[in-house]
């Protein structure tokens, strides 16, 4: 548990949440702005900032819990969709720097606003040289 980190005072239970699913690795509860109804964050109790400092051990568990929510918020709901966000760092709009995971309930065409990533026609020589670059 980190002192400052609120996500880590909710699995502690010092701030109060809205509870939708909890277990020995996770807590899932509703997010306080919800982007749709039944916006739910999935967490991993131990305090981690992101993807990348997430143990892979770790972080398979709680995606097979964002599995499990997710099945559940869909016919609990019930939702038709759902987008799974999860944010890293300030420049990608992350401002609860311990990991979570965004589950966005989603109704009909583009109910709760669309998430817009515009995307662009790529420029097929870019795209090659980008990824001969950026290669593993
Ligand atoms: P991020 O932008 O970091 O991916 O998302 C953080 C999310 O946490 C935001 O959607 C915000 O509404 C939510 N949030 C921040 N503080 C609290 C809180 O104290 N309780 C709950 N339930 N959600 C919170
Ligand atoms: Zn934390």
């Amino acid at each position: 548990m980190k002192n400052d980190c609120v996500f880590c005072a909710i699995a502690a239970g010092e701030i109060p949440c809205f509870k939708v699913y909890e277990d020995d690795i996770v807590l899932a509860y509703l997010d306080i702005n919800p982007f749709t109804s039944g916006h739910t964050l999935v967490i991993p109790k131990g305090h981690f900032t992101g993807l990348l400092d997430t143990p892979p051990e770790v972080l398979k568990e709680v995606v097979v819990r964002v599995q499990k929510v997710a099945a559940h918020l869909k016919t609990a709901l019930p939702c038709d969709g759902f987008n799974v966000l999860q944010n890293n760092g300030a420049a990608a709009g992350q401002t609860v720097p311990h990991l979570h995971f965004h589950i966005v309930p989603r109704n009909g065409a583009g109910e709760g606003g669309g998430i817009s990533f515009a995307g662009r026609k790529g420029d097929m020589d870019s795209l090659k040289a980008l990824a001969e670059r950026i290669r593993m």
